[in-house]
């Protein structure tokens, strides 16, 4: 297991929509360790490959609280099927978009289909924070960013910031 790198902005691949994973094999399962690794280790509550420079359809998540008997979970090429008319705001950060956090609304609850770690084709809806977290990280499968939800100002004035304290941190 490694603890694996993160990207941020202006990284070009965070904007690339990742590819479908062909076959659920050794590699992808020591990737979704790794990633696991990585995630729990930042920490973060959901990671996709694309966040560790790895441009497969991938994500992992875990959003029990402090306390709580973690409940992890690795989707590939996970898909949403369906979505409730109901929203759900939440004020949502990103390893790839450090020190950033504000409010989008997505759907409340999501059905997504996707390949567990056997390659055995799953469906589970999501609530809550799962459903925000399996939304954000879907996301990052097309290329989107939270901060892509956000009007055009403050999307360009978080990238700033993010591009700014990145710099300075090489630089130092
Ligand atoms: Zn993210």
């Amino acid at each position: 297991m490694a603890i694996r790198k993160i990207i941020t902005p202006p990284d070009p691949l965070l904007k690339k929509p990742s590819m479908l994973v062909a076959e659920v094999d050794d590699t992808i399962r020591e990737l979704v360790r790794d990633m696991f690794e990585t995630m729990y280790d930042a920490p973060g509550i959901g990671l996709a490959a694309v966040q560790v420079g790895v441009p497969l359809s991938v994500i992992v998540m875990d959003t029990s609280g402090e306390g709580e008997e973690p409940r992890p979970l690795a989707l590939i090429n996970p898909e949403v099927v369906w979505t409730s008319d109901e929203q759900r705001e939440y004020e949502e950060g990103c390893l790839s978009v450090p020190e950033v956090y504000d409010t989008v609304v997505r759907p409340a609850e999501v059905r997504v289909r996707y390949l567990d770690l056997d390659g055995k084709e799953q469906e589970r809806t999501f609530s809550g924070m799962d459903a925000t977290c399996v939304q954000h990280e879907i996301d990052h499968t097309k290329g989107i960013l939270f901060i892509d939800h956000l009007g055009r100002l403050k999307r360009e004035r978080y990238l700033k910031k993010v591009i700014k304290k990145a710099k300075q941190a090489q630089e130092a």
